[in-house]
C-alpha cells in the first residue's frame, strides 16, 4: 500500500520530463519473458482522437462519480473532465500526480488502490491501458474484487480493459502451446528504467475473457464484453 517514491518511479519521471519540456528519452521495459521493449512516452499523454477505439468507448459511457485509477498522466481523466464529468483520479506515482495537478485535473490523489483512505463510492470506476495489470497474477482476484465492492456503488461497474496473450503462444500449426499446469500464461514479470531511474520487479496480468469472467462469477460480479479492440484486446464490464 505504499507509493512509488521518485528515486523509483520511471515512468512517473518519464512522464514529469514529457510534461515539462514536451519530450522524453527511451522508457525501456524488462521481463524475463520477453525482449527489452519500450513504452512511447508521447502515448502516455494520448488525446481522446489518439485513444484506441475500446478506451474511447469506456470514456463514453463512464457515467456518475468516476475513478480512475492508476491514471498515469491523466489522459483519460483531463478527456472526462472535458466531457463535463466527475472523476477522480488515483496513482501510486506521486511524480504523475503532481503532473496531472498541473494539468489540470481537479481531483489526483497519490493513493493505492488498496489504501482504505479512499473510503468514497463510484458509480464507475475504470481501468484502462491493460487495466486487468494491477490485479497482478491470479491470487489477486480475491483481493481485488473484494475492494471494487467497497469502492463500487450497488449498481455501479467496472469498465477494465486487457488483452488475450495467448497468440505468444501460437504454433506455427494454429494451435497453442500452453502449459496448463503451469502459473496461467498471462502473468509478466515488468521492470523499466528511465535514464538512471530503475523501478522494482512487478507483475501485470493479462487476462483473457472467459478466466476473467470465471473470477469475477467466484466473487459475485458477472462480466461481459462491451467491445473487441485491434488484437485480441477488449473492454470488459463488470458489475454486480
Ligand atoms: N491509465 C494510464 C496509465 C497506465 S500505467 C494510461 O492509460 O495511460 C499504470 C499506472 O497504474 C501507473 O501510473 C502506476 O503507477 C499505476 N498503479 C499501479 N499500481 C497501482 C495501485 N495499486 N494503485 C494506484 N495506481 C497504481
Amino acid at each position: 500500500m505504499a507509493l512509488i517514491p521518485p528515486h523509483k518511479d520511471p515512468m512517473g519521471a518519464a512522464i514529469a520530463e514529457y510534461h515539462r519540456t514536451g519530450r522524453a528519452g527511451t522508457l525501456r521495459v524488462f521481463s524475463s519473458q520477453f525482449d527489452e521493449d519500450e513504452i512511447p512516452v508521447e502515448q502516455l499523454f494520448r488525446t481522446f482522437g489518439e485513444m484506441p477505439q475500446i478506451e474511447q468507448r469506456a470514456l463514453t459511457i463512464a457515467q456518475g462519480k468516476i475513478l480512475d485509477v492508476g491514471a498515469g498522466s491523466g489522459c483519460h481523466a483531463l478527456a472526462l473532465q472535458e466531457m463535463s464529468k466527475e472523476v477522480t483520479a488515483i496513482d501510486i506515482s506521486e511524480l504523475s500526480v503532481e503532473v496531472m495537478r498541473e494539468r489540470g485535473i481537479h481531483d489526483a490523489r497519490a493513493i493505492d488502490l488498496y489504501d482504505e483512505r479512499l473510503a468514497e463510492q463510484y458509480d464507475t470506476i475504470l481501468l484502462l491501458m491493460n487495466g486487468s495489470g494491477i490485479i497482478g497474477n491470479i491470487s489477486g482476484m480475491e483481493r481485488f474484487f473484494l475492494r471494487m465492492k467497497q469502492l463500487l456503488k450497488p449498481d455501479g461497474c467496472i469498465y477494465m480493459d486487457s488483452s488475450d496473450l495467448k497468440y505468444l503462444f501460437e504454433e506455427e500449426d494454429g494451435s497453442y502451446l500452453i502449459d496448463v499446469a503451469g502459473d496461467y500464461y498471462g502473468v509478466v514479470d515488468f521492470r523499466m528504467q528511465y535514464k538512471q531511474v530503475k523501478g522494482e520487479t512487478f507483475d501485470w496480468l493479462y487476462i483473457d475473457f472467459d478466466t476473467l469472467s470465471y473470477y469475477a462469477e467466484q466473487y459475485g460480479f458477472h462480466a461481459e464484453i462491451v467491445c473487441q479492440g485491434e488484437h485480441y484486446d477488449y473492454l470488459a464490464k463488470l458489475s454486480r
